[in-house]
């Protein structure tokens, strides 16, 4: 008898205990929901007074004679800048934003993935030249993969964008591409200032970024890799850094994706 009671006493105390986190938990959950709403609203609303912003100012830009030394025309770069900088910004953060609310859908199509890698390594070639960084590109004869082109040459363009970022002028960035029956592979290897071990976990965390000393003067707001994480985990696929402080980070991405065999 006594058994009995000290159970029903114990089920009553599991039934009362459920009920009572329910409750306290559904608010929480449900301000959660909100806020992702919100800044998923906010970034989406942001966009549009911004482009506005940005074509003005290209129109300044071209309807005045400026000369470059003038304080007017300084300020004005600075506008342009700092506008680029934040609708860079609000499109990540709406990104997140939406893997968030998880509506963002799962597009797997069959495509060859070497066009967009090569248009990639085109789109930072004038940045990579900018610091005269040799850019090297390596891949397997077919790149033929199942999954997003758009999402996986975002992927490889925040790699390759912060490989060059974070190495000095003179350096070496380089690309490895290979696709086999189960995977795409990538490898984005820089020899740039590297990451200490104490950050390397860190930096997939949004708005990280390593010892603001060093990387202050480097343009980023740290959710680039946040959103790369994101992107190699809505594939199951993975992310991993190894790097030295002074040598050289590689970053290497494994996503499993189906490739037909008879293509
Ligand atoms: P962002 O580059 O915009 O700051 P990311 O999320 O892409 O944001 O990167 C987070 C941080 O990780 C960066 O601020 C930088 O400190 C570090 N990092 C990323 N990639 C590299 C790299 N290739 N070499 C050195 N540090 C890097």
């Amino acid at each position: 008898i006594l058994l009995g009671i000290a159970l029903l006493f114990l089920g009553v105390a599991v039934v009362i205990s459920y009920y009572m986190s329910k409750k306290a938990m559904t608010p929480i959950t449900k301000a959660f929901s909100r806020q992702r709403e919100f800044v998923a609203d906010a970034s989406h609303e942001l966009r549009t007074p911004l482009s506005v912003m940005l074509s003005s100012i290209n129109a300044m830009e071209m309807t005045a004679e400026w000369k470059k030394e003038d304080y007017s025309y300084k300020l004005l770069f600075n506008l342009k800048n700092e506008v680029k900088r934040m609708t860079q910004m609000v499109g990540d953060l709406l990104t997140l934003a939406r893997s968030d609310l998880e509506t963002a859908e799962q597009v797997n199509e069959r495509f060859d993935f070497r066009p967009f890698a090569e248009k990639t390594m085109e789109s930072v070639q004038t940045l990579a030249d900018s610091k005269q960084i040799n850019l090297f590109f390596e891949a397997s004869e077919s790149l033929i993969v199942y999954g997003d082109s758009q999402k996986f040459t975002q992927l490889l363009y925040i790699l390759l964008d912060n490989a060059i970022k974070y190495t000095p002028n003179g350096g070496n960035v380089s690309l490895f591409l290979a696709a086999d029956e189960k995977d795409l592979m990538m490898k984005v290897q820089d020899t740039g200032i590297g990451i200490d071990a104490k950050d390397q976990q860190q930096i997939f965390d949004r708005f990280y970024r390593t010892d603001k000393s060093r990387t202050r003067q480097i343009g980023g707001h740290g959710l680039g890799l946040a959103i790369a994480k994101w992107i190699v985990e809505s594939y199951k696929g993975t992310i991993r850094v190894s790097s030295e402080l002074g040598k050289g980070s590689t970053f290497t991405i494994k996503i499993p994706v189906y490739k037909s065999k008879d293509y």
